[in-house]
C-alpha cells in the first residue's frame, strides 16, 4: 500500500496529538479513573464504562466492543477516514504542517490502486468549500439589492449572527462559482467530486453550477471544517426545491453530519442535553436565543448514526420540532431512535407560534429559551396526543391510550425508568398499575421474538469462522505482551526465533517487527510506529492494543507497588504474577519458555512437513534427497530437544 505522509510527520503528529485531548474532544465524558482514563464507548451503546484510555502508551480500548488503536485509529473510527486522511485531519488540527507531494501541488485527483481517494483530496475538498462560502458570504453583502439579500432581510437575522453561520448568497450565474473555483486553482475533477457543480450528461463532460441565486448554508462537520452547503430558494413559490443540498461526497455524508454541532459541541455536557432543530433557520433562532447548545440533521430525518454521535455528548434529547401534524409525526419517529439507544427525551412546544423561529421574532429571546427549558417529557407529551384522539371519559378509551403510550414506554432500555413510567401512567389515567404492567410485558414478550429473528437474520449472512490453532496464537500473543513488557526477553527471543516462526496475524507481525526493533536498539519506541504501520495497512489491530494495554498495566502496577513499599505503605495487591515485583522474574522466565516452545515446535513440524513433501515429490534415485533427509533429521532432533531446552518451572 502507498504511503502518502512521512514517517517523521507521522511521528510528529503522535508526539503533538495528545490522545487524551483528541478523545476528550470528542468524548467530554472521558475521566481519570486510577492508571487509565475511562468513558462510556463512543463506538458501541453501554451503560456503564468500558472504554478506556492509557496516556502512556497513548492507545484506547473498548472492553465491550473490542475496538482499540492508537490516536490515529481513534479518528479513523468517529470521522469515518481512511488512515491518511485521519493523519492529516490531525495535522490540520494540531497544526503540522504535511509537505507538499507531487499528487497534492498538482491539484488533481488521483486514485491509489485500490481505489480509495487519495490523501490531500480531501483536505482540497475542504479548502475549496471554505473559500466558496467566504466568497458566498461577501457576494451577499456586495448585493445588498439582490433578491437574495431581500428576502435574507425579512428573516431578521443580525449580522454578527450571519458572520458566525457564514450565511451567503449565490449569484444568479451558471458557472459563477466555476469561474471563482477555477482562480483559486481548483481543477474540474474536484469540482464535480465537491457536489458543488452539476451536469446533465453521462460523463459530466459540461458542468454548471449547482447552487444559483439561493440564500447559502455552509455545512460544517464536528471537527469544524466546511464540508458542504444547504441552499435555500428565495422566490415564494419556487420552480425546483426549496432547498438543495450538496449530494453525499468523499467528505459530505448528510445520515452522520449535524447542522451546529461544531458551534454547540462544548455548549451540550455544560447544558446537560441537546436540543434537536427541523432545519438550519430554527438551528440558528436557537443559537441567537442563547441556546447554543441547538443542531439540526442535515437534509430530512434523523438517523440512528446522528443519535451515535450525540450520545457521545449527551443522555438527553430535547425535540424542538414545529407546532404542525409534521412536526408530532417527527417527535415519534424521532423518540423511535432516540429512546432506546438510552436518552430522555422532550418535547418543546412553542405556544402561539409555528416553530422556534417564530417564538424568537415574535415574542424575542427569552420566550423561545424558556420554551427550551420547559420542555415537555416525551411520555406526557404522547399520553396527550393519545388521549386527543380517544373519548377520555370512557374505560376503552382510557385503555386505548394507555396501549398507545405503553408502546413507547417499552422502548426504554432500562428497567428501572421503565417501572417509574408505567407507575406515572397508571396514575395519569387512574387504572392499576397491574394492568399497565401487564401489556407491557406483553408487548416486551412481542418485541424480544422480532429481535431475536432480525438476530437470526444476520447470523445467517456471516462467513462460516476459519479454523484456527488457538494454542499456537496465545502463545504468540503471551510471547508479546511480554516482548512489550521486558526489553531483555525481546533480544532473547530475536536471536531464539527464525525470522518466519511467528506467523501473519497481527500479533505474529507485531512480535516480529518489534524484535527487529529490538536488535536495532530501538525497542522503547518501536511498539506506537508499529501500531501505526498496522492499522495504515487496514490491519485489525484489537489483539495488539490488548497486549500493549496488558503490558502498561503490569508494569505501572508493579511500579504503584514498588513506590508503596519505598514509602513505607501498604502496597496494593498485584491483579496477576506478571503484576508482582517480585514473582514476575520467574513469571516471565515461565511464559518466555512456555511460549516460545510452543512457537518452535509449530515452526518445526510445518518446515519437517514440507521438506518430507518435497522427498515425496523427488524420484526415489535423486542426489538432493540424502541433504533433505539429514535436514530432516535436524529438525527432528531440534524437535526432541525443545522440552529440555524451553523448561517451564513451576
Ligand atoms: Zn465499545
Amino acid at each position: 500500500m502507498p504511503r502518502y505522509i512521512p514517517d517523521d510527520v507521522l511521528d510528529q503528529i503522535r508526539l503533538r496529538a495528545d490522545i487524551i485531548d483528541v478523545v476528550q474532544s470528542y468524548v467530554p465524558t472521558l475521566k481519570k479513573a486510577g492508571l487509565t482514563w475511562k468513558a462510556c464507548c463512543p463506538f458501541h451503546h453501554e451503560k456503564t464504562p468500558s472504554f478506556t484510555v492509557n496516556p502512556d502508551r497513548q492507545i484506547f480500548k473498548c472492553f465491550g466492543c473490542g475496538k482499540g488503536g492508537d490516536v490515529f485509529k481513534f479518528v479513523m473510527e468517529l470521522e469515518n477516514l481512511d488512515f491518511t486522511s485521519a493523519a492529516e485531519h490531525l495535522a490540520h488540527k494540531y497544526g503540522i504542517i504535511i509537505p507538499e507531494t507531487p499528487a497534492r501541488r498538482g491539484g488533481a485527483r488521483r486514485e491509489s490502486f485500490d481505489g480509495e481517494i487519495e490523501y490531500g483530496t480531501r483536505e482540497r475538498l475542504c479548502t475549496l468549500h471554505e473559500k466558496l462560502a467566504a466568497f458566498y458570504r461577501r457576494f451577499l453583502l456586495e448585493h445588498p439589492d439582490g433578491p437574495v439579500a431581500a428576502y435574507f432581510r425579512t428573516r431578521g437575522i443580525p449580522n454578527d449572527v450571519a458572520d458566525k453561520f457564514c450565511i451567503g448568497a449565490s449569484p444568479d450565474s451558471w458557472d459563477a462559482a466555476i469561474q471563482f473555483a477555477h482562480k483559486e486553482g481548483f481543477v474540474d475533477s474536484e469540482l464535480r467530486d465537491s457536489g458543488i457543480v452539476s451536469s446533465k450528461d453521462e460523463n459530466q463532460s459540461h458542468i454548471y453550477d449547482r447552487f444559483r441565486n439561493r440564500l447559502m448554508f455552509p455545512i460544517w462537520n464536528e471537527s469544524g471544517r466546511i464540508v458542504g452547503f444547504s441552499a435555500r430558494s428565495v422566490e415564494a413559490d419556487p420552480q425546483g426545491w426549496k432547498y438543495v443540498n450538496t449530494p453525499d461526497s468523499p467528505i459530505f455524508h448528510k445520515g452522520r453530519l449535524l447542522y451546529a454541532l461544531n458551534f454547540a459541541r462544548t455548549a451540550i455536557p455544560k447544558a446537560g442535553a441537546v436540543v434537536l432543530c427541523e432545519g438550519q433557520l430554527d438551528a440558528i433562532a436557537m443559537h441567537r436565543a442563547g441556546v447554543t447548545h441547538a443542531v439540526a440533521p442535515q437534509g430530512t430525518a434523523f438517523t440512528a448514526d446522528q443519535a451515535t454521535i450525540l450520545k457521545r455528548y449527551t443522555s438527553t434529547a430535547v425535540l424542538a420540532t414545529d407546532n404542525d401534524n409534521a412536526g408530532r409525526e417527527a417527535v415519534f419517529k424521532d423518540a423511535a431512535i432516540l429512546l432506546p439507544l438510552g436518552f430522555n427525551v422532550k418535547v418543546v412546544r412553542y405556544p402561539g407560534a409555528k416553530d422556534a423561529d417564530e417564538t424568537l421574532s415574535k415574542f424575542g429571546a427569552d420566550a423561545l429559551a424558556g420554551a427550551v427549558e420547559s420542555a415537555t417529557d416525551f411520555f406526557e407529551f404522547a399520553l396527550d396526543n393519545a388521549m386527543s384522539r380517544v373519548d377520555p371519559s370512557t374505560p376503552a378509551g382510557r385503555a386505548a391510550a394507555a396501549n398507545d403510550v405503553i408502546y413507547w414506554m417499552v422502548q426504554l432500555e432500562n428497567e428501572v425508568t421503565r417501572e417509574f413510567y408505567y407507575d406515572w401512567l397508571a396514575k395519569q389515567l387512574n387504572v392499576p398499575l397491574s394492568s399497565i404492567e401487564k401489556v407491557a410485558e406483553r408487548r416486551l414478550v412481542e418485541g424480544a421474538r422480532h429481535s431475536a429473528v432480525n438476530v437470526r437474520r444476520d447470523a445467517g449472512a456471516m462467513p462460516p469462522p476459519k479454523p484456527r490453532n488457538t494454542a499456537l496464537e496465545n502463545a504468540v500473543f503471551e510471547l508479546l505482551v511480554l516482548i512489550l513488557d521486558e526489553e531483555k526477553y525481546a533480544r532473547e527471543a530475536a536471536e531464539e526465533l527464525p525470522a518466519d516462526s511467528l506467523g501473519d496475524s497481527v500479533p505474529g507481525r507485531a512480535a516480529e517487527a518489534l524484535l527487529q526493533s529490538a536488535m536495532n536498539g530501538e525497542w522503547k519506541d518501536a511498539p506506537s510506529s508499529i501500531l501505526t504501520t498496522l492499522e495504515m495497512e487496514g490491519a485489525d489491530v484489537s489483539k495488539l492494543v490488548e497486549a500493549m494495554d496488558t503490558a502498561a498495566g503490569h508494569a505501572a502496577e508493579r511500579a504503584a507497588i514498588e513506590a508503596a513499599r519505598e514509602a513505607g505503605q501498604p502496597a496494593p495487591q498485584p491483579s496477576c504474577p506478571a503484576a508482582d515485583p517480585e514473582l514476575c522474574k520467574k513469571f516471565f522466565r515461565n511464559t518466555y519458555n512456555s511460549s516460545v516452545r510452543l512457537i518452535l515446535t509449530d515452526y518445526y513440524t510445518r518446515k519437517r512437513a514440507e521438506l518430507l513433501a518435497q522427498v515425496k515429490a523427488l524420484p526415489p534415485d535423486a542426489p538432493e534427497r540424502k541433504a533433505l533427509f539429514d535436514e530432516i533429521k535436524d529438525i527432528s532432533s531440534a524437535l526432541l530437544k525443545l522440552p529440555a531446552r524451553f523448561k517451564v518451572v513451576i
